[in-house]
């Protein structure tokens, strides 16, 4: 919520500048120089919980719709040590969901020593399960708590029987996702019987694949004591009778996970997962939170709130991509008012939002380094794109609220190897894009060698190649640049879409924002003349101009294959 209160804070701080031209150089957009209001040390890698609407975000409530939905329910099953736990983590993190696992509240009543713990302990101890009747009670019981109907939840490790599933349908409970996690029977034995428990720490061990640390920690590990290879395999037995029962009442919500691989490929894989699995577009955070597309986009300049909507999405996709490690990010935002081929002044939006990202991560306490493109190619032929001309100017004039902010959390910088000091924590990137005759790929690729692992983001890059006269630029090592282009990926994409050769009316919009799908939107005018943005399809991939073409006109892919219509005159180069 941090950075959402920051940015609502200095933007609605400033007075209105919908009278002026857009980020003139010389009479620059106010904003730009409007002293925001800085909270360092909050974090917003924590904080900022998609599922929440932010109370202080400016007033876009009439431009913008609010569609709250009901907390996600998540229901994850798997034979024992697939991985639930691993997993669980993972979901509860991202949709701050409340987790309830029969296992852990089982364990719990069985070590407080309650009427439930005496009567389970046995049946856990042996392997076997837990009378239905006792457990269903207490799942019951835990669901119907406060935060599990205000968050969600996420139920791990119930129902493991007909009975228990039956006795959730009498509930009228029903999960919006049911995970299945697929391991083979020999891995699983291997799992469970090389696991161990530190009671001190509470961590888990394996002694083969992840031994403790010294000797100390080794010798006070235990073993659980349904982890014998006679009781997994009993366990294991259980668990298929059961499964099957219960896989066929939730199979229209199922998603199964290979859950046999490292810790971090499952983290790609639940990545994929989210993107590809339109169960997960359904039930996403960002829709839960997301307030639609804002209309008047034709006016220009853009409204204040309209401008910190898209900065704070941008700054929510980029926050995300971020913590799921992603270090090659790319920002391809094209409202009206950001794209400066339109007109030039308009790279005061950009740095605008550049301003808010910047801010919004040093407010985490990370040290950023916004940087710009310096003058490219030598002698004659040095220069660099006119838009970017005086961008680093406006960047050092610009208002970075205290007096120390610039020069300490944020510097400013120019692109290329040099530039990456160690105390650097991530890079904003302003726009890199090649010019008549110079490349910027070779600076580009010398500054996230020098990054590492540092998180690189560009903001509206252009890295297509421009011909210089002697057309020199398209050929050499031109693959090579195209490959370097494409390992940063898109952790946010806008755009409006327009009749062929027009830019109004809008016809729609492009919208993705990680890890979501892609939504194509189709603006419509209601009964009262008011516009709004209709959802007309998602996909998991940037959709190619014929298939948003087929979205508009209604048409499944297999009935047209004309690369015509209204989108065909976009072509490859616009997309
Ligand atoms: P877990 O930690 O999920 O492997 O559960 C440990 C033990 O708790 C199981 O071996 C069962 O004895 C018991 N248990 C957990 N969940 C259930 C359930 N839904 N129904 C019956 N017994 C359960």
């Amino acid at each position: 919520m941090a950075s959402l209160s920051l940015c609502s804070a200095h933007l609605s701080s400033t007075p209105s500048r919908s009278s002026l031209p857009t980020s003139s150089l010389l009479s620059p957009p106010l904003s730009l120089f409007q002293s925001p209001i800085i909270r360092r040390n909050s974090s917003i890698f924590f904080t900022v919980t998609p599922r929440q609407i932010p109370q202080s975000f400016p007033t876009c409530t009439s431009l913008v719709k609010c569609c709250v939905k009901e907390p996600l329910k998540v229901m994850i099953s798997g034979a024992p040590a697939s991985g639930k736990g691993t997993q669980c983590e993972l979901i509860v993190q991202k949709f701050g969901l409340v987790h309830i696992s029969t296992g852990d509240l089982l364990r719990a009543e069985v070590s407080s020593g309650t009427e439930i713990g005496k009567k389970a302990k046995e049946f856990m101890n042996s392997g076997s399960l837990v009378p239905d009747e006792i457990v269903i009670a207490m799942v019951a019981a835990r669901l119907s708590r406060e935060d599990a109907k205000k968050n969600g939840w996420l139920l791990d490790g119930f129902p493991r029987t007909f009975a228990q599933a039956q006795s959730l349908d009498k509930l009228n409970v029903k999960p919006d996702i049911f995970l299945l996690l697929d391991v083979p029977d020999e891995i699983l034995i291997e799992r469970c019987v090389g696991r161990r428990l530190d009671p001190v720490t509470g961590k888990i061990y394996h002694i083969k694949s992840y031994p403790p640390e010294s000797d100390e920690v080794k010798a006070r590990l235990v073993m659980r004591p349904d982890d014998t290879e006679e009781k997994v395999k009993a366990r294991l037995q259980i668990y298929k009778q059961n499964s099957e029962a219960i896989i066929s009442a939730y199979s229209d919500v199922m998603i199964k996970i290979d859950a046999n691989r490292a810790r971090e490929m499952n983290d790609k894989d639940w990545q994929v997962k989210v993107r590809n699995n339109p169960l997960f577009d359904k039930a996403s955070p960002v829709q839960d939170n997301w307030r639609g597309i804002p209309t008047r986009l034709n006016n220009i300049p853009h409204s204040r709130d309209i401008r910190s909507y898209f900065y704070e999405d941008v700054l929510q996709a980029t926050v995300r991509s971020i913590k799921d490690g992603n270090t090659r990010l790319r920002v391809d935002i094209n409202i009206p008012e950001l794209n400066p081929e339109m007109d030039v002044y308009r790279i005061g939006t950009l740095m605008e939002l550049v301003r808010t990202l910047a801010l919004s991560f040093a407010d985490d306490g990370k040290r950023v380094k916004v940087c710009v493109q310096g003058s490219m190619g030598e002698g004659a032929l040095a220069g660099m794109p006119l838009q970017l001309a005086g961008t680093r100017k406006i960047l050092e004039y610009m208002d970075w609220g205290d007096d120390e902010t610039l020069g300490t959390f944020v510097k400013l910088g120019a692109i290329g190897g040099k530039e990456v000091d160690e105390e650097d924590d991530i890079f904003i990137l302003v726009a890199p894009q090649n010019a008549v005759g110079n490349c910027i790929i070779d600076d580009l690729q010398a500054m996230t060698t020098a990054a590492g692992k540092r998180p690189v983001v560009l903001i509206n890059p252009r890295l297509k190649d421009l011909p210089a006269s002697s057309g020199i630029m398209q050929t050499m090592g031109r693959e090579k640049r195209l490959e370097y282009a494409l390992t940063f990926d898109n952790c946010y994409v806008f755009r409006l879409l327009y009749y062929a050769g027009t830019q109004y009316p809008i016809m729609g919009a492009l919208r993705m924002s990680y890890p979501y799908r892609y939504e194509l939107y189709k603006r419509v005018t209601e009964e009262n003349g008011k516009e709004k943005y209709v959802l007309i399809s998602t996909y998991s991939e940037r959709p190619t101009p014929d298939q948003i073409n087929d979205a508009f006109s209604g048409k499944s892919r297999e009935e047209s294959k004309k690369p015509s219509g209204i989108w065909g005159f976009l072509g490859s180069g616009f997309f």
